[in-house]
Parts: C-alpha cells; sequence; structure tokens
C-alpha cells in the first residue's frame, strides 16, 4: 500500500463522507430523464434555455428548474449575454460517465 505513491490513479481514498454525498448527489443528476437530454445536449455546445426547450420539447419552467438543479452540483455554468443565458457543460467527468453510460446502454 504505502510503496503506491501514485494517487492519482485513486483520488478521495478512503471514501469520506463528502466524498460519499458527492458521488451519490452525480448518479442522482444523472439519473431523471430529463436532465440526460439536457446534458447530453450541452455535450455538443452551449444552448440558451430557449433553445433547450425547443430541442428537446420541454416548457422553458422544467428547463430552468433541471439547469438550476445541475448548476447547484456545478456539472453546467452559463455566461450571460445580454437577456440570455447561455448555458454549457462544466465537468468533463460527469459528461465522460454520462457517455459511458449511453454507450453501456447502446451495446449489445
Ligand atoms: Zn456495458
Amino acid at each position: 500500500m504505502e510503496s503506491n505513491t501514485d494517487t492519482s490513479k485513486q483520488p478521495c481514498q478512503p471514501l469520506d463522507e463528502e466524498t460519499l454525498f458527492i458521488v451519490s448527489q452525480t448518479f442522482k443528476a444523472l439519473s431523471d430523464s430529463t436532465r440526460i437530454r439536457i446534458l447530453h445536449l450541452l455535450a455538443q455546445r452551449e444552448y440558451s434555455v430557449n433553445e433547450i426547450a425547443e430541442q428537446l420539447g420541454l416548457l422553458q419552467s422544467t428547463v430552468s428548474h433541471q439547469l438550476r438543479f445541475l448548476k447547484n452540483l456545478r456539472l453546467v455554468k452559463f455566461r450571460r449575454a445580454g437577456q440570455t443565458l447561455f448555458y454549457s457543460h462544466d465537468d468533463k467527468h460527469v459528461m465522460d460517465l454520462l457517455e459511458q453510460a449511453i454507450i453501456h446502454a447502446c451495446h449489445d
């Protein structure tokens, strides 16, 4: 154990309460089909709330609600351009997790 000085492969060991909480929140974020669709869309480029609602056929209020949830977990970020907020993804690890889950869902 002590000989392994490369901690990059096993960050957050041992799993403390805070880590467990964040991991469970991460999977919670990915456990909702609307949030999955929003994150999947944001994998391509940034989108305004309006555009997301249009693309996914959702109410703007629904999109805003889910974006707030994702923003609280720092999985998305936004920039303001005049009156418009443009959202983009803010965490490559979680986008990779999502991609892996999609691949998992589609393979034989
Ligand atoms: Zn699989």
